[in-house]
């Protein structure tokens, strides 16, 4: 057998922790919290720690990840939008999800039909960051009507998501505008709306600052929960802890080496031409880990004295020159791993999975 490297170690006690402080925060507005697993690729052991945390559903943007998270006692939502011709699957692994597609509604209501279950529909609307959702609100209360009238779906709120292709930051006026809108579909259908789904992990800045209105209650937050960190200015939040998720992978070579590259420099795999600075001789380790595991911008070294210098897909270079720390061939070296990061590791199949228990 080929012994299991690297090994990525996930605290669960650190996530059911910081969900519990985000919840609370949460709480204290009015709003629920949707725990979005899909950094973790649906991890079963994550979305329990998240549901220990006070979650009061799971999302996720696959449905594959959802499949793994039935019978926890919360709701799953797919939060990435359901092709038409995946309806049937996703009325069977969601008991909701997000919609900006007619067309799409209309496949879920008879897949919702076909097996006997009531689908919940969250419309999105676009208010600026220009991912997903209807722009205007007229398109928006059509498809309120529509879903209303089919039977098979059932029309849980509206939604909205930004910061996450434009970089739009969420504001009062925009998440007044979803309570407007979700009172102007409330007045057209003649009854109450149960779902006003705002925020990622960038509208924690907006909650702690008491910037969110009256009337949102949902948050969908994963970055937060699991790192510690809201997405405005990405600062960590007090009480959270930001390792929940580290990656142990082992030294294959440690050499004095020169820090300028001898020779002509070409371009890299992206075009890009790398420049180095002369900092004489150092003593380099090579990481048996690379880019097809993890993403070098989103992490650090455990021992905080090593720099990271670059990494291909399947060798990372550090310099340990200034670390207190003696590293040997076949030592393991330690990696605290943020958002991209631990997408890598938790989808690269050669990543060993550990769980520390709360
Ligand atoms: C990924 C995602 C989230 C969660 O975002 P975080 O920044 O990790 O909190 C929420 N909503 C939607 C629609 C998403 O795609």
């Amino acid at each position: 057998m080929i012994p299991a490297d690297p090994a990525l170690r996930i605290d669960l006690g650190v996530i059911e922790r910081n969900t519990a402080v985000l919840v609370e925060m949460c709480r204290a507005a009015g709003i629920g919290v949707t725990g979005v697993t899909k950094v973790t690729c649906g991890d079963r052991r994550v979305a329990e720690a998240m549901v220990a945390g006070g979650v009061e559903r799971l999302g996720d943007a696959r449905l594959a990840n959802l499949a793994r998270l039935a019978d926890l006692g919360v709701p799953r939502w797919l939060i990435r939008a359901p092709l038409p011709d995946q309806a049937g699957a996703t009325v069977e692994h969601a008991e909701g999800s997000v919609n900006s597609e007619p067309a799409t509604i209309r496949a879920l209501a008879a897949a919702g039909r076909a097996s006997g279950r009531t689908h919940q529909v969250l419309l999105m609307a676009d208010l600026g960051d220009r991912r997903e959702g209807f722009v205007t609100a007229e398109q928006l209360v059509a498809a309120a009507e529509l879903t209303e009238e089919l039977d098979g779906v059932e029309l849980a709120g509206v939604g909205t998501n930004m910061t996450c292709f434009a970089f739009v930051q969420p504001s009062t006026a925009a998440y007044q505008r979803l309570v407007e809108l979700a009172h102007t579909i409330e007045q057209r259908l003649g009854r109450a709306l149960g779902t006003v789904s705002a925020g990622n992990s960038a509208a924690i800045n907006l909650l702690r600052t008491d910037g969110v209105p009256s009337g949102i209650t949902d948050f969908r937050l994963g970055e937060s929960l699991l790192f510690g960190k809201e997405r405005a200015s990405y600062a960590f939040l007090p009480g959270t802890r930001r390792d929940a998720f580290t990656l142990e992978a082992g030294i294959v070579e440690v050499l004095r080496k020169p820090s300028m590259p001898a020779g002509e420099i070409g371009v890299d795999s992206y075009g890009n031409r790398p420049q180095f600075t002369d900092k004489g001789e150092r003593l380099r380790a090579i990481v048996a880990v690379g880019r097809q595991d993890i993403d070098v911008d989103t992490m650090r070294p455990v021992d905080h004295a090593c720099t990271i210098e670059g990494a291909s897909s399947d060798h990372l270079i550090v310099d340990v020159t200034n670390s207190a720390r003696d590293y040997r061939v076949g030592d393991r070296f330690g990696l605290e791993l943020g958002y991209y990061a631990t997408l890598r590791a938790c989808t690269s199949p050669y990543v060993q999975r550990s769980y520390l228990q709360a």
